[in-house]
């Protein structure tokens, strides 16, 4: 297959994703203007402060974990914003719910972000991390979970895409309840320890992500094994537009609301003003 022919694959795959969500899934920022958004998690956050509330608190408790503390994730990127009461939120709280008549439609959906990050652009990887995943792991559900224990239907969506880039995935199991917005590397450990993956550098895939200190959480156990370098994708960063607007104000909530759908990398550093 031509290179040439290669791209119209990969650009008729973004056009079709286009067409399927691009009306109900708003593009990610990670820096605005007036400093509404937080570089970490690209959620909102008080112009005054660097980070917001939670990726404050996290990077603060990474430095007690341990003797000389831990790095959270060196990368963390995301497919698009879900908002509460909204058509993408509804996709990343139905697609694993048996229950939900749409799942296999949302499911679908996940595939094309999916398909978006991991095999359109997987190769971007290296221009945020300067080198390519050597593991890549999902992230299982915590004991409080509805899903506990079940196979993660993520992992099923996404390992097609995956298992194409021949590097061994992981295994996390999950040890305790929830991270209750704190970073806790002892809820999860790592089942394929004994066959010494290679963790220079590791990529962690979740759906969503809210306070991050789940997916932190499992970036800080992987560091205590030695990981080098973690970069970290999440379909979707839920914002809560009420939350925002009694935390933090209605200028933060407005930059969100009038943010729309762009057709872009989900790897690259987002410069584009607000
Ligand atoms: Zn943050
Ligand atoms: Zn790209």
């Amino acid at each position: 297959m031509s290179g040439e022919r290669q791209i119209s694959v990969d650009r008729q795959l973004e056009l079709a994703k286009i067409a399927r969500i691009g009306s109900y899934a708003r593009g990610i920022i990670y820096h605005s203007k007036f400093g509404h958004v937080c570089p970490v998690c690209a959620g909102p956050k008080k112009t005054e402060y660097k980070l917001c509330i939670a990726c404050a608190n996290e990077a603060r408790q990474a430095l007690v974990l341990g003797t000389d503390g831990v790095v959270l994730a060196d990368s963390v990127r995301f497919g698009h914003y879900a908002y509460k009461g909204e058509q993408m939120y509804r996709v990343m709280q139905g697609y694993k719910n048996a229950d939900d008549p749409s799942a296999d439609e949302y499911q679908k959906d996940i595939k094309y972000i999916a398909a978006d990050a991991l095999a359109v652009h997987y190769p971007c990887i290296a221009k945020i991390a300067g080198s390519m995943p050597t593991a890549w792991a999902t992230i299982p559900s915590t004991r409080s979970s509805r899903n506990y224990g079940k196979p993660h239907i993520l992992t099923k969506l996404v390992t097609p895409f995956m298992a194409r880039m021949g590097i061994q995935q992981l295994q996390l199991q999950t040890n305790a309840e929830k991270t209750h917005n704190h970073i806790n590397p002892r809820v999860f450990s790592l089942a394929t320890e004994s066959q010494q993956p290679n963790l220079a550098h590791v990529l962690l895939i979740e759906d969503s992500w809210t306070s991050g200190a789940t997916v932190q959480s499992a970036a800080a156990m992987l560091r205590l094994h030695g990981a080098a370098y973690i970069t970290v994708y999440c379909m979707s960063r839920i914002i809560d537009l009420n939350w925002i607007e009694g935390n933090l104000g209605s200028k933060v909530a407005e930059g969100f609301r009038r943010l729309s759908y762009k057709d872009q990398c989900p790897w690259r550093l987002c410069r584009h003003p607000v």
